[in-house]
Order: C-alpha cells, then sequence, then structure tokens
C-alpha cells in the first residue's frame, strides 16, 4: 500500500488525488489536507461567484473526494498543526498542492494606506474567504483604479459594476452585495503599463464587458496599434484585440446610457499610491513598448481614486523547512521534486498562470514522477502508517478534523440559507462552518 498526502484541496490537489488513484488503484490511499474545514480552495474562494459554470468542476473534485481511497482532513493547517516532516514521516509521498494565496506587492509608496487592495484579499473579501470577510472596503468615492490587465483585473472591474440583479444565480456573499449597493463608482480605470497587444484577458471573459446592464467599457482608439499588426497575434489574444477594437468603436452618444465606465489605460505604470489615511489618488507614469518591453517616458499624471485593487499576480505561502524561491513566489522545484519525497504541483510548484484545467496534466506529472522515484527505490519500500499514523497523531493533539461528510452537512446548510435563485450562502466564518456540521 502507498500512502500519499497532499496539501490544498483546490483544483491542483484533487486532480493529484485523482492521477493517484488512476495510477494505483485500490494500492493507494490518499489524504488531502486543507487549513480549511471547507474543500476547493480557488474554485470556492478564487473563481468569481458570477463564473458558476466554471465552479462545476468541483463536483468532478467530488466525484474523487467520495471514493473509498481518498480522504478529505479539514481544518488542520500543515505547518503549525503538524510539519511536513511529520507527514512524511507517515506517507511515503507529500505533495503541496498550496495554490498561490498572497498577493504580489506592488512595492510602491502608498500601499499601505486605506483602500488599496491586492486581488487575493478583495476577491477573498467579495468570495466569502474567512481571511478576508472583515475587509469592509469603501466604494463611496466615484473612481476605483484596478491595476492590471490580467482575468483577474476584468473579474474584480466586472463585480464593481455589476447591479444587484446581474448576481441573480451567483453565490457572492451577502456582505459584499450590501456593500456594492452603497457603491457609488461610476469610472473604473484598468491600469496597463503596457499596450493593447501585451495583455493577460482572455477573450471570452473581455466579452463579458459588453453586456453589463450598467457599465461600458471604454477604449481610447489611439492606443491601438494598426490592425494589420494583430495578424502576428496569437488566435486567442487576437480574439481579445478584437474585443478591445470594438470597445474602441463604441459611439460617445451611447455612454449616456451607463452609470459607470470601465476605461482601459494603456501604457500606464503605477509609480505611487497619494493619500493621507486613506488613498485619495494613483500616480502613473505613462511607458511607451519596446520590443515588448515596458519603457518610462518620463510623463507622469495623477488618476485621483478611492479605491485601488491591485491585481498584478500571486505567490505561494511558505511553509517552514520547505525550500522556498523567494524570488518567483513559489517552492522551489525540479520539475514538482521538492525533496526526496516531497513535491508540489499546480500554482504551488509553476507560480499563478493558467487556467483550472492546466492543473489537471499538473497532477498526472507529479503523480509519473512519484511513480518514478517509488520505481527508483528513492521513496523507501513503503510501509508507512499513513492515515492510521495520522488519526493517531490527530486525536494525541486534539485536532478537530473535518471529514468529507462534515464538508456535506456544511454545504446543506449554506445551500438551505441561500436567498432565492442563489446556489448557496456560503458561512465566512470558521467556527460558523465548524458549528454548520453538527
Ligand atoms: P496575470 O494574467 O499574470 O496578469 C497580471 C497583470 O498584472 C499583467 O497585466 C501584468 O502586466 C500586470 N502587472 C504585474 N506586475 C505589475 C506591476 N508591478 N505594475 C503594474 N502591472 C503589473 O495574472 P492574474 O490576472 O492574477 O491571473 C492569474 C491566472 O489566473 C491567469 O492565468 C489567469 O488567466 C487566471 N484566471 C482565469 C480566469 C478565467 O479564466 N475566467 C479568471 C481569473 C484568473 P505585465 O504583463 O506587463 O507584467
Amino acid at each position: 500500500m502507498r500512502h500519499i498526502a497532499i496539501i490544498g484541496s483546490g483544483p491542483a490537489g484533487y486532480y493529484t488525488a485523482e492521477a493517484a488513484q488512476k495510477q494505483w488503484g485500490d494500492d493507494v490511499r490518499v489524504d488531502v489536507f486543507d487549513m480549511l474545514p471547507v474543500p476547493y480552495g480557488l474554485i470556492r474562494t478564487g473563481v468569481a461567484p458570477d463564473h458558476q459554470s466554471i465552479k462545476g468542476v468541483s463536483k468532478r473534485y467530488e466525484a474523487t473526494a467520495l471514493s473509498d481511497n481518498v480522504r478529505f482532513v479539514g481544518n488542520v493547517m500543515i505547518g503549525k498543526d503538524l510539519s511536513v516532516a511529520e507527514l512524511q514521516k507517515l506517507y511515503d509521498a507529500v505533495v503541496i498542492a498550496t495554490g498561490a494565496p498572497h498577493d504580489r506587492k506592488l512595492d510602491l509608496p502608498g500601499e499601505n494606506l486605506g483602500n488599496v487592495y491586492g486581488s487575493a484579499a478583495f476577491v477573498g473579501w467579495y468570495n466569502g474567504h474567512p481571511l478576508f470577510a472583515d475587509l469592509d472596503p469603501d466604494l463611496t468615492g466615484d473612481t476605483a483604479v484596478v491595476i492590471g490587465m490580467g482575468n483577474v483585473a476584468l473579474d474584480v472591474a466586472r463585480i464593481l459594476s455589476k447591479s444587484r440583479a446581474e448576481f441573480a444565480g451567483s453565490d457572492i456573499v451577502a456582505h459584499a452585495l450590501d456593500v456594492l449597493d452603497t457603491s457609488r463608482i461610476k469610472r473604473i480605470v484598468v491600469l496597463g503599463r503596457r499596450g493593447p497587444h501585451q495583455i493577460m484577458m482572455t477573450p471570452k471573459e473581455l466579452g463579458e464587458l459588453s453586456h453589463l446592464t450598467r457599465a461600458a467599457p471604454r477604449v481610447d482608439p489611439a492606443d491601438l496599434p494598426e490592425e494589420g499588426e494583430d495578424a502576428l497575434l496569437e488566435p486567442g489574444l487576437r480574439k481579445s484585440v478584437n474585443h478591445l477594437r470594438s470597445f474602441a468603436a463604441i459611439p460617445e452618444s451611447h455612454y449616456a446610457d451607463y452609470g459607470i465606465e470601465i476605461e482601459f489605460d494603456f501604457f500606464a505604470s503605477p509609480k505611487a499610491l497619494i493619500g493621507t489615511d486613506k488613498v485619495e489618488g494613483i500616480e502613473v507614469e505613462r511607458t511607451k513598448v519596446e520590443a515588448g518591453r515596458a519603457i518610462s517616458t518620463g510623463e507622469t499624471y495623477i488618476i485621483p481614486a478611492g479605491l485601488v485593487v491591485a491585481c498584478i499576480g500571486y505567490r505561494s505561502s511558505p511553509i517552514p523547512d520547505v525550500p522556498f524561491d523567494e524570488r518567483e513566489g513559489k517552492f522551489a522545484n525540479d520539475e514538482g521534486r521538492i525533496l526526496p519525497g516531497l513535491y508540489c504541483v499546480g500554482w504551488a510548484r509553476r507560480g499563478p498562470s493558467g487556467t483550472i484545467g492546466t492543473n489537471r496534466p499538473d497532477g498526472f506529472s507529479v503523480v509519473e514522477k512519484i511513480a518514478e522515484d517509488i520505481a527508483s527505490g528513492t521513496l523507501g519500500h513503503g510501509g508507512k502508517a499513513g492515515r492510521a499514523g495520522f488519526d493517531s497523531l490527530a486525536a494525541e493533539r486534539g485536532l478537530d478534523v473535518v471529514t468529507f461528510r462534515d464538508w456535506k452537512k456544511i454545504e446543506e446548510a449554506e445551500n438551505a440559507r441561500a436567498r432565492a435563485g442563489a446556489p448557496r450562502e456560503k458561512f465566512v466564518d470558521v467556527a460558523e462552518m465548524i458549528a454548520a456540521r453538527r
């Protein structure tokens, strides 16, 4: 019997569990740990609440979680409740699948002013992540600046634009809906330090901006390169740029019908956040792009803004005694191998890029590495205590483990208290989640 511990129950974790099942069938036992009492990581607290079809992938993870040889071990934090070294004594292989839950820093003056948030915090707030449920952003200023030209920036701009009615069928948490109702934002500036040909936004997500009831996108036609240059782009990016071209063609009269403008500000690199306690504006430097790189021009301007959300990427959370690549913000690894018997997968391995589905081949690839290491004898010859060993240690330490069956009760309670038309109303507090399983 092989015993595998996976730290993190998001997409990377469950795809790895699925791959382990396919590889070893009945000869493997997999424990999937999560520091929260609820599973699915990014699917629950990262994917936008109005993208329910993407969240539907959790049904696939549930099928894995419900099989006899995979177990969910919630409410246990590795690195605090027990160490990676202790896990390694109990399991043949330990796989870190903790994603990249922290914001990359802007490293700019004024970054710590009030109402300046990173996307991990802001997205966590409207998705009900217990760590960020208390964020309470102030949306009463008339301008918000969203930094970054990726899909997370689009998520944030879209969520800030939608009316309550447009959240029908979503699982946005009640506290966020209530604050969004107080919003007086009229202008959302999406700031990109490079140009339209360098955006990271995908076509479907950009296209959604054309279907908002009270917001319309605005692109300055002067920012777009000659149309002929689009031919050199890869097809997905070309489609995205087509959306930008259609936004640039919107007649001025159209905006009178919309209360909110989502304005793309290209060639604009943030320099400083301005304000005394709360942010009041952002200083930006005009750039030009040469050979794909942003070059300073020395020209600066200020955008007055009452809210700034930096959507500029994420970092993994280091775990004591596990080698970490500080520069890249992910675990130091060679194709998923960290140390003998210790692996990483998903964003913890490769950094925050790709779609949810990218994690599937990642999961299969790390299991292949484990199989190779078993075959070469690097992982010893089995005989580890596995889940029985963990259970004894958990009892000794008085850990309050939340099982998958417990999670199903929590889920039932969340579904039962959903507002009309919504799939669920999430608990945003760990104690409430734990109480709901009883
Ligand atoms: P991303 O796609 O890497 O975009 C990050 C953006 O931030 C880039 O435009 C980048 O500009 C900019 N940036 C980075 N550092 C900056 C700085 N110091 N100052 C100004 N701008 C800076 O990251 P993301 O939006 O966080 O998304 C992460 C991953 O999740 C991506 O793979 C994304 O596609 C995926 N995702 C998918 C969906 C979906 O499919 N619906 C939704 C959300 C997220 P440069 O290019 O100039 O560096």
